[in-house]
């Protein structure tokens, strides 16, 4: 039953490569998670981490998009774009007194701080002052010890303690350049996102997502995390395995190996265009049956 709450998601890609399999995964579940609740869905380039950016690879994704028959609604938001309202969250957070100066380099970190959730936790070296000798290299959020906890639609109840588990946290980095971790909290409220469906590799980021927007003041939308595919050992599958491209000019096949992957059931017959495969899939969506977890091989 499509729900009455008003719903906005959207699907964020990197341009670090042409758009591979597990991404479309994400595309697809995000797009027909939105579009069977009659709601919005938007794209967003995550293009904030420009190192990393490979050139021609955001309008390479844009295109394989449009032939797989994705449609979304407004303007393609690049966070390239976005510099001055993280700037301006920074100064807020800054404030609220939330945020330091980090001298450490990550060798420093690296001998000092003990192994958490997510690579070495901060140690908090700089918290209380930086020494008049060093330079500041990053700006870090302080966190408490205090339990974010959040019921995601997949993944069930997550708990995380960041002061424990991550540690204060970067969100303007030695390069100069915002976090991935402020970006998407400020973007996904630009946008007026109320539903986000994406990877479960970002499971463990959600909860400082979490705690950025109580910080800020702002609403918490609410997360589906996708499953990660793993063998049937239950090993992660490799990131060489998980990134093969999707052919643009054959769609159908992957997508379909998409709903298959997302436990969806499949059409008795093969849909033959691409408006017949969408609303069919848009039709019998049913997150409900989406796995924690996937054996399934995410080869198109
Ligand atoms: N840009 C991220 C990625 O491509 C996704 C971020 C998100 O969905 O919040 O992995």
């Amino acid at each position: 039953m499509p729900s009455t709450t008003p719903y906005c998601g959207r699907f964020a890609p990197s341009p670090t490569g042409a758009l591979h399999f597990g991404s479309l995964i994400a595309a697809v579940a995000c797009y027909l998670d939105a579009r069977s609740n009659n709601g919005q869905w938007l794209v967003r380039m995550e293009d904030v981490d420009r190192p990393r950016e490979v050139p021609g690879a955001a309008d390479g994704i844009l295109r394989t998009l449009e032939a797989f028959g994705f449609e979304w609604d407004e303007a393609i938001c690049y966070q390239s774009q976005r510099t001055e309202a993280y700037q301006a969250a920074l100064e807020q957070l800054q404030k609220q007194g939330m945020i330091y100066p980090c001298g450490c380099s990550r060798k420093e970190i690296a001998q000092q701080g003990r192994l958490g959730a997510e690579g070495i936790i901060y140690p908090g070296t700089c918290r209380k002052y930086l020494p008049t000798e060093r330079k500041a290299r990053s700006i870090r959020v302080i966190t408490h010890d205090k339990n974010i906890r959040f019921i995601d639609r997949i993944q069930g109840e997550i708990k995380q303690s960041i002061a424990d588990e991550i540690g204060d946290f970067v969100i303007h980095r030695a390069d100069g350049l915002f976090a991935y971790q402020l970006a998407v909290v400020i973007d996904d409220v630009y946008q007026g996102i109320t539903h986000i469906v994406r990877g479960a590799d970002l499971v463990l980021s959600t909860p400082r997502q979490i705690y950025l927007q109580v910080l800020l003041g702002h609403p918490t939308p609410t997360y589906a995390h996708l499953p990660l595919a793993v063998d049937t050992a239950g090993n992660k599958l490799s990131k060489q395995a998980q990134s093969l491209p999707v052919n643009r000019k054959v769609p159908l096949p992957a997508l379909l190996a998409a709903l298959r992957f997302l436990h969806q059931p499949l059409p008795d017959e093969q849909p033959t265009t691409l408006d017949e495969f969408w609303a069919w899939a848009i039709k019998n969506w049913d997150i409900q049956r989406v796995p924690q977890q996937s054996t399934q091989p995410l080869t198109g």
